[in-house]
């Protein structure tokens, strides 16, 4: 049994960071969607949820841990002739 991290620039703040690819909260942009940090996440959480009167939106508890390498999606099948 393995496990996978992922890794990239937090979309908003470009600070490194390691999350779980299903759980990390994200910001859609351009179509795609993008990791943010903790920080960033509770920065939008005061100014879009609490700012507004509204409850945060909860982190997933493993929003930054490695994921169970079974969650992984890769496709290993290769074409034979
Ligand atoms: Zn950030």
């Amino acid at each position: 049994m393995g496990y996978a991290t992922m890794h990239s620039q937090c979309a908003a703040c470009t600070t490194m960071i390691s999350f779980h690819a299903n759980h990390v909260p994200s910001l859609t942009i351009d179509g795609s969607r993008r990791a943010i940090c903790r920080d960033c996440f509770d920065r939008w959480n005061q100014i879009h949820r609490i700012d507004e009167g509204l409850d945060p939106i909860p982190l997933h508890p493993d929003a930054y841990s490695p994921m169970d390498e079974t969650g992984l999606q890769l496709n290993t099948s290769k074409e034979t002739e």
